[in-house]
């Protein structure tokens, strides 16, 4: 048992930022005082210390490195993997790339047993690696009130949970300049989102703007900033409702009007985000082909055109990864999915149709063992991100039965919220009134189990 009662000389490589022993930093900081930084290249101290770098950076470093070879993976550690040591007087952190430096540090806070005064770490060798390359989240922010919730989740709630990637859905909650009708009320400002690009970046994680696109353009009835302010681009302005619940409504793919303001909308929050990847969402398109134009065309035709141009102005003009979520791709009653998770309507032949370079994110949130869509969509030749939601079972399956289909076009696992920021926070913090909010106490199980089978497997 190493116990540290001060804070142990911190010996950092060359190559290893500071945002890479950030969780550390923090954890001593927060128990036994701030951690005093010396060079590694420097003889180690008498007194406890912390080393953490690469390989090249110490001797101590590439002995561990060396120790721990026959029990990695042939291909190595990776950008995240790590090796850690505890004999009883320091701790050594090996990696091959800074994240695994970071990645290291997480696992170190994992084990740590803390006091205000003391912070005990057991002695051991771990030697610790992702299966999955992508862990993500996906966070509905639909109000810059929920500003500290994404601060925390950011900095400390998903890195714990080894998340790299986070959807953030912006849609019209964003102070456009260019299309300011369209903005919803306490919508982020242009330094709202640098501040979680950079909260992100200290913390490795990549953020994903998304704005729904097509789909999704009212909710419980309400029409959101774009159908809004141009109530007549909806696809199906002033004909009844078909639903005996009305969905949410679509703005008109035929309507020349439509993409010049959506190109608009799009390459500002881009720019917000200096994103290199945007989620165009295109999920529960169900009203597809209603208005007097589209009905000339075909649902799948429609809603390929759709994609098509989004992807000729995210990826063609803007050199910008685009995703999309996968159900209107899938033909529901081939696969055995419900009318939400799959498509009912004919648009699914539109999975041949579209550019093979969009990432889909295949989610189901039922509880079913199989999900044959993951490897049927990387068969037509997408990356594929099936995503998950609010039960351990869910979870569980849907990233096990990615990990048996993982081919290098398996992006990874994705957990989801959709639940509002500031009991999820308090949810993911074990606070007791927030976990008997709706759908909340589910979504932590869910993520827990669902990014831990991404990192580990069944290890
Ligand atoms: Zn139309």
């Amino acid at each position: 048992m190493l116990r540290l009662t001060s804070p142990p000389a911190l010996l950092r490589g060359r190559g290893i930022p500071r945002e890479a022993v950030g969780p550390w930093l923090r954890l001593t900081a927060r128990h036994i005082g701030e951690s005093r930084e010396r060079g590694a290249a420097e003889s180690v101290p008498r007194e406890p210390f912390v080393l953490a770098g690469l390989a090249g950076d110490h001797p101590l470093l590439s002995d561990l490195r060396r120790r721990v070879k026959l029990q990695i993976p042939a291909a190595g550690l990776g950008e995240e993997g790590f090796a850690i040591e505890i004999p009883p007087q320091h701790v050594i952190i090996a990696a091959d790339a800074p994240a695994g430096v970071f990645y290291g540090c997480q696992s170190l806070l994992d084990i740590a047993d803390t006091q205000d005064g003391t912070i005990e770490l057991p002695c051991r060798v771990i030697a610790d690696w992702p299966l999955l390359k992508r862990r993500g989240f996906h966070l509905m922010a639909v109000s810059r009130l929920g500003m500290p919730a994404i601060e925390s989740l950011l900095t400390e709630i998903l890195p714990r949970r080894r998340v790299n990637a986070v959807v953030v859905e912006i849609n019209y909650n964003y102070e456009f300049r260019s299309h300011p009708e369209v903005r919803e009320d306490n919508c982020f400002t242009r330094e709202d989102c640098r501040r979680m690009v950079e909260l992100a970046r200290a913390n490795f994680i990549t953020i994903i703007p998304q704005m729904n696109c097509l789909g999704h353009q009212s909710w419980q009835g309400v029409p959101l900033g774009l159908l809004r302010a141009y109530p007549e681009l909806d696809e199906t302005a002033g004909l009844p409702e078909i639903f005996e619940r009305p969905r949410p409504h679509c703005w008109c793919p035929s309507n020349p009007k439509v993409m010049p303001v959506v190109r608009d909308l799009i390459g500002e929050l881009i720019d917000a985000f200096d994103a290199k990847e945007f989620h165009c969402g295109m999920d529960e398109a169900f009203y597809i082909g209603k208005c007097a134009k589209c009905s000339k065309s075909t649902p799948d035709r429609l809603f390929a055109k759709s994609v098509r141009e989004l992807h000729a102005y995210v990826t063609g003009r803007r050199g910008v990864q685009m995703l999309v979520w996968g159900d209107r791709l899938l033909d529901a009653k081939a696969f055995g999915y419900s009318e939400w998770e799959g498509s009912i309507t004919g648009t699914h032949p539109a999975a041949e149709k579209i550019p093979k370079d969009i990432i889909i994110c295949d989610w189901h949130y039922g509880e079913r063992k199989e999900f044959p869509s993951i490897p049927y969509l990387q068969s037509l030749g997408f990356r594929v991100w099936p995503t998950g939601w609010n039960t351990r079972a869910n979870a569980e399956n849907l990233a096990t039965y990615a990990l048996l289909h993982h081919t290098h076009r398996l992006e990874g696992y994705m957990a989801s919220s959709w639940t509002s920021l500031i009991p999820l926070r308090g949810g993911f913090e074990g606070d007791a009134e927030s976990l008997k909010v709706k759908n909340i106490a589910g979504v932590v199980e869910a993520t827990d189990a669902g990014l831990s089978i991404a990192w580990r497997g069944r290890r």
